[in-house]
């Protein structure tokens, strides 16, 4: 799982490019924030990238972190993708294929999915109406098979078409980041 260094090298080759292209400098702080993002495989809020960079130095602010994660969308290291819990996440976007989203009311799990069959079935939609798709994100909310597992153990879920409320849980690795 872990990304080859030749990978990370590339992907700082483009941030150093944009930043310069951007008139800024290039800092120590921005490499953290940089190093700390490439090595998360995860969805993460500019609020849980800001507490594992305030883990290696506290010195970093939340405005550098959020700033940082602009630069790297901009630069197209990262991708912004939205839940429903009315927070951007972000997630690696550089050599990381395409893929759409599953995600649990009930614990907040989010399952990536890619699925060739239903993207060809986007692209025919769009080609019907005359439309050209630039980019696309389909999530599906619902209730994953772990919790439809308790519910079951415990009691009947809630009444069909109330809108749950969601809340994300960001798992890194197989560990929740808090
Ligand atoms: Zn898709
Ligand atoms: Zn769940
Ligand atoms: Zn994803």
């Amino acid at each position: 799982m872990a990304k080859k260094i030749e990978e990370f090298k590339k992907e700082k080759e483009i941030f150093l490019e944009h930043i310069q292209k951007a008139g800024l400098r290039r800092t120590a702080q921005r490499d953290l924030i940089l190093e700390i993002f490439l090595r998360t495989e995860a969805h993460l809020t500019s609020e849980d990238l800001y507490w594992l960079v305030q883990k290696r130095d506290p010195s970093v602010g939340h405005t550098t972190v959020y700033r940082t994660l602009k630069l790297l969308t901009e630069a197209g290291l990262a991708r912004e993708v939205r839940f429903g819990d009315n927070k951007t996440y972000y997630e690696h976007h550089y050599n990381h294929e395409h893929h759409d989203h599953m995600i649990c009311t009930e614990c907040g799990k989010v399952i990536e999915f890619f699925s060739p069959e239903i993207e060809a079935m986007q692209d025919a939609a769009a080609e019907k109406f005359g439309f050209k798709p630039t980019h696309h994100s389909l999530r599906l909310w619902g209730v994953c098979e772990e919790c439809q597992q308790k519910a079951s153990e415990s009691h009947p879920s809630m009444p069909s078409g109330a809108q749950p409320r969601v809340r994300v849980r960001t798992v890194v690795g197989n560990k929740l980041l808090y």
